[in-house]
């Protein structure tokens, strides 16, 4: 999960909370949303967000590109009218279209992060739920090496609770994101294995897996790979 740490809201955004018709708080907030994004308010969001996100979905750190994105309400704005247009409840993540996303994967267990079955149709439990927008909510987390999320060896019973909820609800151990982890990580490792004894190029190599390069991750995954090769950086 990426911690996503907001900024300034974008001026469109501001300018529709403080609409005075509804003061930000619609009745329907599912058409309120759907005028203002087709009325482009989307743009600036997505040029504010991709940046602080680095280009990765903020649940399951893919790159943006790789399904296509949305722009997601981390607390439901069906359940929370009031968070309809609050920048601190938004984010980026994947899928952007789950038909054709469907069409691509064999498996139809596959939709993950916030199209997933349980995020969309809100049956998730708020108290429960890990927000990116939480302090340290990264740690919470642990990144085996097959590929699948854990609890943190550190994490209280109730923390253990709100990661295996959070796990299910946005779907991030489907097999597709296992798989494509476990793939990232042995990868590196191999890279590691191969410029052992060469500090320069292994260095580089860091460089490239954890700096963003114009406000980009370059691999996705990067708090599972920084778990794994933090260990190797010198
Ligand atoms: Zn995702």
């Amino acid at each position: 999960m990426i911690e996503l740490k907001h900024d300034d809201p974008p001026h469109k955004l501001e300018q529709r909370k403080n609409n005075p018709n509804d003061n930000g708080t619609p009745e329907n907030p599912r058409k309120a949303w759907s005028n203002f994004y087709r009325n482009n308010g989307k743009q600036e969001i997505h040029e504010k967000l991709i940046p602080l996100q680095g280009d990765l979905c903020v649940y399951c750190e893919n790159k943006l590109d790789k399904h296509g994105f949305h722009i997601e309400h981390i607390l439901s704005k069906t359940q929370n009218p009031l968070l309809t247009f609050e920048y601190s409840n938004l984010s980026l993540s994947c899928v952007s279209d789950e038909k054709k996303f469907k069409d691509k994967e064999i498996d139809d267990n596959s939709i993950s992060c916030g199209h997933a079955p349980l995020k969309k149709t809100n049956t998730y439990n708020e108290n429960l739920f890990i927000k990116p927008t939480e302090a340290n909510c990264n740690s919470l987390f642990s990144y085996e090496i097959n590929g699948k999320i854990g609890s943190n060896n550190n994490n209280s019973e109730f923390d253990k609770q709100r990661v295996e909820h959070t796990l299910e609800v946005l779907n991030l151990n489907c097999y597709r994101l296992i798989r494509e982890r476990e793939e990232i990580i042995l990868q590196g490792y191999e890279i590691i294995k191969e410029l052992q004894g060469e500090p320069e190029l292994l260095n580089h190599f860091f460089e490239l897996e954890f700096e963003k390069v114009n406000s980009k991750y370059l691999f996705p995954f990067v708090n599972a790979r920084k778990e794994h090769y933090s260990l190797f950086k010198k």
